[in-house]
Protein backbone atom coordinates (compact mmCIF):
# COMPACT_ATOMS: atom_id res chain seq x y z
CA UNK A 1 0.00 0.00 0.00
CA UNK A 2 1.34 3.42 -0.79
CA UNK A 3 2.34 6.01 2.00
CA UNK A 4 -0.13 8.15 3.23
CA UNK A 5 0.75 11.61 2.00
CA UNK A 6 0.98 14.07 5.13
CA UNK A 7 -2.06 17.10 3.24
CA UNK A 8 -1.54 19.09 5.81
CA UNK A 9 2.19 19.87 5.04
CA UNK A 10 1.26 20.75 1.15
CA UNK A 11 1.44 24.06 -0.01
CA UNK A 12 -1.93 23.92 -1.22
CA UNK A 13 -3.25 23.25 2.46
CA UNK A 14 -1.52 25.92 3.60
CA UNK A 15 -2.49 28.90 0.75
CA UNK A 16 -6.22 27.11 1.99
CA UNK A 17 -5.68 27.72 5.75
CA UNK A 18 -3.92 31.74 4.95
CA UNK A 19 -6.69 32.37 3.05
CA UNK A 20 -9.13 31.65 6.08
CA UNK A 21 -6.79 33.86 8.00
CA UNK A 22 -6.72 36.65 6.18
CA UNK A 23 -10.58 36.75 5.41
CA UNK A 24 -11.23 40.00 3.34
CA UNK A 25 -11.86 40.78 -0.42
CA UNK A 26 -9.87 39.44 -2.93
CA UNK A 27 -9.18 40.70 -6.61
CA UNK A 28 -7.42 38.20 -8.39
CA UNK A 29 -4.71 38.30 -11.29
CA UNK A 30 -4.22 36.05 -13.95
CA UNK A 31 -0.81 34.87 -12.05
CA UNK A 32 -3.01 34.11 -8.67
CA UNK A 33 -5.34 32.14 -10.93
CA UNK A 34 -2.65 30.14 -12.54
CA UNK A 35 -1.38 29.53 -9.29
CA UNK A 36 -3.93 28.10 -7.20
CA UNK A 37 -5.05 26.07 -10.34
CA UNK A 38 -1.58 24.68 -10.48
CA UNK A 39 -1.61 23.70 -7.35
CA UNK A 40 -4.90 22.12 -7.22
CA UNK A 41 -3.72 20.19 -10.20
CA UNK A 42 -1.09 18.70 -8.49
CA UNK A 43 -2.19 17.63 -5.06
CA UNK A 44 -5.72 17.10 -6.29
CA UNK A 45 -6.24 16.01 -10.07
CA UNK A 46 -2.54 14.04 -10.09
CA UNK A 47 -1.60 16.82 -12.87
CA UNK A 48 -3.81 15.14 -15.33
CA UNK A 49 -5.35 18.80 -16.59
CA UNK A 50 -4.08 21.01 -19.00
CA UNK A 51 -3.13 24.88 -17.91
CA UNK A 52 -6.32 26.64 -19.19
CA UNK A 53 -6.59 30.12 -20.75
CA UNK A 54 -7.49 32.04 -17.84
CA UNK A 55 -9.76 35.76 -18.28
CA UNK A 56 -10.89 37.93 -15.85
CA UNK A 57 -14.39 39.21 -16.40
CA UNK A 58 -16.65 41.95 -14.44
CA UNK A 59 -19.65 40.50 -13.85
CA UNK A 60 -22.33 39.95 -11.93
CA UNK A 61 -23.41 36.91 -13.59
CA UNK A 62 -21.20 34.27 -11.88
CA UNK A 63 -17.80 33.92 -10.11
CA UNK A 64 -16.39 31.64 -12.62
CA UNK A 65 -17.00 29.72 -16.02
CA UNK A 66 -15.41 27.48 -17.74
CA UNK A 67 -16.17 26.50 -21.27
CA UNK A 68 -14.71 23.47 -23.34
CA UNK A 69 -12.61 24.35 -26.45
CA UNK A 70 -14.74 22.40 -29.55
CA UNK A 71 -13.07 19.39 -30.79
CA UNK A 72 -10.33 19.24 -28.06
CA UNK A 73 -11.07 17.40 -24.68
CA UNK A 74 -7.77 18.85 -22.88
CA UNK A 75 -8.12 22.40 -23.38
CA UNK A 76 -10.69 24.90 -21.73
CA UNK A 77 -11.56 28.41 -21.52
CA UNK A 78 -11.95 30.29 -18.12
CA UNK A 79 -13.70 33.05 -16.90
CA UNK A 80 -12.60 34.37 -13.81
CA UNK A 81 -14.68 37.11 -11.87
CA UNK A 82 -12.26 40.42 -11.45
CA UNK A 83 -13.64 40.52 -7.75
CA UNK A 84 -14.46 38.61 -4.88
CA UNK A 85 -15.39 38.77 -1.42
CA UNK A 86 -13.19 36.44 0.16
CA UNK A 87 -9.77 34.68 -1.16
CA UNK A 88 -11.56 31.10 0.19
CA UNK A 89 -14.19 32.30 -2.38
CA UNK A 90 -11.88 32.68 -4.89
CA UNK A 91 -10.07 29.00 -4.15
CA UNK A 92 -13.52 27.25 -3.98
CA UNK A 93 -14.65 28.88 -7.72
CA UNK A 94 -11.14 27.80 -9.28
CA UNK A 95 -11.82 24.09 -7.79
CA UNK A 96 -15.27 23.86 -9.14
CA UNK A 97 -14.28 25.24 -12.62
CA UNK A 98 -11.34 22.75 -12.06
CA UNK A 99 -14.26 19.65 -11.93
CA UNK A 100 -15.84 21.11 -15.16
CA UNK A 101 -12.50 20.63 -16.55
CA UNK A 102 -12.18 17.45 -15.31
CA UNK A 103 -15.57 16.46 -17.15
CA UNK A 104 -14.52 17.77 -20.36
CA UNK A 105 -11.80 16.05 -20.45
CA UNK A 106 -13.08 12.83 -19.11
CA UNK A 107 -16.47 12.99 -20.96
CA UNK A 108 -17.49 16.47 -22.21
CA UNK A 109 -20.06 16.80 -19.91
CA UNK A 110 -20.36 18.85 -17.66
CA UNK A 111 -22.58 18.77 -14.64
CA UNK A 112 -23.64 19.02 -11.36
CA UNK A 113 -24.38 15.73 -10.68
CA UNK A 114 -22.56 12.83 -9.21
CA UNK A 115 -19.70 12.75 -11.30
CA UNK A 116 -19.05 16.71 -10.38
CA UNK A 117 -19.32 15.39 -6.44
CA UNK A 118 -16.88 12.24 -7.15
CA UNK A 119 -13.97 14.96 -5.95
CA UNK A 120 -15.91 16.20 -3.54
CA UNK A 121 -14.03 14.09 -0.64
CA UNK A 122 -10.79 15.27 -2.26
CA UNK A 123 -11.13 18.54 -1.87
CA UNK A 124 -12.79 18.28 1.77
CA UNK A 125 -9.37 17.22 3.06
CA UNK A 126 -7.87 20.66 1.93
CA UNK A 127 -10.78 22.38 3.08
CA UNK A 128 -12.07 23.54 0.08
CA UNK A 129 -15.69 23.49 -0.36
CA UNK A 130 -16.92 21.85 -3.37
CA UNK A 131 -20.42 23.51 -3.91
CA UNK A 132 -23.01 23.28 -6.69
CA UNK A 133 -23.01 26.48 -7.48
CA UNK A 134 -21.66 30.23 -5.74
CA UNK A 135 -25.31 31.78 -6.15
CA UNK A 136 -24.24 35.68 -6.74
CA UNK A 137 -26.80 36.96 -5.12
CA UNK A 138 -26.21 35.41 -1.68
CA UNK A 139 -23.20 38.27 -1.79
CA UNK A 140 -23.21 41.73 -2.43
CA UNK A 141 -20.70 42.96 -5.19
CA UNK A 142 -19.52 46.47 -5.14
ZN1 LIG B 1 -20.70 24.56 -12.23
Amino acid sequence: MAKKKDITRTKLFKMVQSFDEHDAKFRPTISDCREIWRNINRNVFNNELKMPSFRLVYTRAFWGECQGVLNDQTQVKMKINKSFLSKRLFINTMAHEMVHQWEWLTNENMTHGPQFFLWRDQLTKYNITLSRCYRMKHYRLK
